[in-house]
């Protein structure tokens, strides 16, 4: 752990689930024994929010998987910040892979939503991942020069790892969170690198985590199909040590 704060362990639920299904999976992380030392977050589908904010222990925290780039109106489709702020979500997951080459999001327009984010008071839970390409093409991240980095948790997620059963190595893993503090510390300021957790995510299951959470910068983790399984993610969360 090397960001301070506390270990940080997100469960993205992505496109998955229904009424029935997410009741049970709420049941079995409301009376699941979770590590009393880690913030954890899910993030529902948006249609889903509400059922799981009225059912779901406070212990843990409310993500959505995207927000608009500003203040709501004439967007269809979109959810505004401010929206999720009032049904009680205190975090959003921007720039995911899935939304960068699914759907096409780029940079650009993933910083407008970070800023507009945080100027909400949101939490913003940055994904990158192709950071070592980015790096090479001189391009890192400026994305994220925001005016505050308080309230953001990167996520490194590299995109061959996700949903494909193939985790990063502990080792590999430490070496790129060691690349994103050190551009951290560069870019932005020491104090913001030493302090900002920065969690890994891509195929990270019940059975892999306990070896990834011993290194040094990994500060949490990104979970998508194993968040799905309450046990497993309760077993994620307390792999902590
Ligand atoms: P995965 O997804 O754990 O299913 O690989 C991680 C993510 O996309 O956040």
């Amino acid at each position: 752990m090397a960001g301070s704060g506390k270990f940080f362990v997100g469960g993205n639920w992505k496109c998955n689930g229904t009424k029935d299904s997410i009741k049970q999976l709420v049941s079995d992380l409301n009376s699941a024994t979770l590590e009393p030392d880690v913030d954890v977050v899910v993030g529902p589908p948006f249609v889903y929010i509400d059922q799981v904010k009225n059912s779901l222990t406070d212990r843990i925290e409310i993500a959505a998987q995207n927000s608009w780039i500003g203040k709501g109106g004439a967007f269809t489709g979109e959810i505004s910040a401010e929206q999720l702020k009032d049904i009680g979500c205190k975090w959003v997951i921007l720039g995911h892979s899935e939304r960068r080459h699914v759907i096409g999001e780029d940079d650009q327009f993933i910083g407008k939503k970070a800023a507009y984010a945080l100027g909400q008071d949101l939490g913003v839970i940055a994904c990158i991942g192709e950071l070592l390409e980015e790096r090479e093409a001189g391009k890192t991240f400026d994305v994220y020069a925001v005016p505050s980095w308080d309230n953001i948790v990167i996520a490194y997620e590299p995109v061959w790892a996700i949903g494909t059963g193939k985790v990063a190595s502990p080792e590999q893993a430490q070496e790129v969170h060691v690349a994103v503090r050190d551009w951290l510390a560069k870019n932005v300021s020491p104090e913001v690198a030493s302090k900002t957790r920065i969690i890994y995510g891509g195929s990270v299951n019940a059975g892999n985590s306990a070896d990834l959470a011993k290194k040094e910068d990994i500060d949490g983790f990104l979970v998508g199909g194993a968040s799905l399984k309450g046990a497993d993610f309760a077993t994620i969360i307390n792999s902590v040590t």
